[in-house]
């Protein structure tokens, strides 16, 4: 293959789905009651490649008009150099946020399109540090009743999985005996990790690390206070006692916020999401930051478009079973990543990322 034979993208499709969850959801400061997924499609050569992110339908529109633009008649042998030319592209309206998610839904299709075009796994494209990747359960929304809380953290310790994550702060009076119900349902071998999502003071934070964490064992406590609050991270971090972990990064997209936030010394372990962080390429360079602090990588969430670049990533520690992607996840795609006993592996077989869409899927709750 030269320049001149090399496949060229030429066309794209996007597909956004509104999907209900199964019961109303909230955390420590946001309820919900859907999740959107947006999906893109590149063709090169007869061949699809696919990726997402879970974000608003308004992503859709950007991806079907700037970027596919951007992409179009380019090869896409050629990631990094797409990837500077979508973040100029994108520029103006923001490499952060919704741009920044719907450049990461590019990336993630331009990763899996190359592999299905070279016909290798897109774990092996990548090379891979480790066959298993340790998953984390997590859920345990705020508005569940304390039998489901139980019955969901509980089911999840019985399966294999070693540590699970339930969300705190949205009524901070219940969260004392919530989270002393959900250790007893995990019993004391299992990892027991909290999430405010930024609902806290460092002042309540801490009295949660004294209060809750040292009597339950808890062992990671993400997004305290705001993740805007680098110094209250930070206040947070350095006075949250021994055995208890800081983590945060997960609405973080460009390089230069995860450096931010590793400059700060804020955390313990750097979260990222693929589907936010301006795709694999963008995960792969979080991975080299977190090499250069020797701090642990967690991924966020999207347990299948996380699988290969979590086989890839040397800082990674463990990855997200979040309940919504799971559900959505299981409704859209055959060729899903096997999940036993809390660990999930790649197919070393199926070309790319594995994903097969079951296009009339879900067809009611399409969006855009
Ligand atoms: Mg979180």
């Amino acid at each position: 293959m030269n320049a001149k034979t090399e496949p060229r993208i030429t066309e794209c499709r996007v597909t956004a789905w509104q999907i209900p969850t199964d019961q109303e959801e909230s955390d420590g400061t946001l309820t919900w009651s859907a999740t959107t997924m947006v999906l893109v499609e590149l063709k090169a050569a007869d061949i699809w490649g696919l990726g997402y992110t879970y974000a608003h339908q308004a992503a859709a529109s950007l991806i079907r008009t700037v970027l596919f633009d951007t992409v179009k008649e380019r090869s896409p042998f050629d990631i990094p150099a797409l990837w500077i030319e979508m973040r100029r592209r994108v520029r103006n309206y923001g490499n952060h946020g919704l741009g920044g998610m719907a450049l990461s839904a590019v990336d993630n299709a331009l990763w899996d399109l190359k592999a299905r075009l070279l016909q290798v796994p897109l774990s092996r494209l990548l090379g891979k540090v480790r066959e298993d990747i340790p998953l984390y359960g997590s859920g345990g929304f705020c508005s569940y009743s304390l039998a489901r809380l139980e019955e969901q953290l509980g089911s999840w310790a019985a399966e294999g999985f070693r540590a699970v994550k339930m969300k705190i702060g949205a009524s901070p009076d219940q969260d004392a005996e919530r989270v002393r119900r959900a250790r007893e349902a995990i019993g004391s071998d299992v990892k027991l990790f909290i999430d405010a999502n930024g609902a806290c003071t460092p002042g309540e934070a801490l009295a949660i690390c004294r209060d809750l964490c040292e009597p339950h064992r808890v062992s990671w406590f993400e997004e305290p206070v705001s993740s805007d609050n680098l110094k209250g991270l930070r206040h947070v971090r350095e006075h949250a006692g021994p055995g208890l972990d800081i983590a945060a990064g997960e609405y973080n997209s460009t390089p230069d916020t995860f450096q931010a936030m590793l400059e700060a010394n804020c955390i313990d372990v750097m979260q990222a999401d693929v589907t936010r962080c301006l795709g694999i390429s963008g995960f792969l360079l979080v991975d080299a930051l977190c090499q250069g602090a020797d701090i642990p990588l967690s991924a966020h969430t999207a347990p299948a478009m996380h699988a290969a670049v979590c086989a890839a990533a040397q800082k990674l520690v463990h990855l997200e079973y979040f309940h919504d992607h799971v559900r959505i996840e299981a409704m859209l795609f055959d060729g899903l990543p096997t999940v036993q006993h809390g660990v999930l592996r790649v197919d070393p077989e199926a070309h790319g990322n594995g994903l097969i869409l079951k296009r009339h899927a879900a067809e009611p709750y399409i969006v855009a």
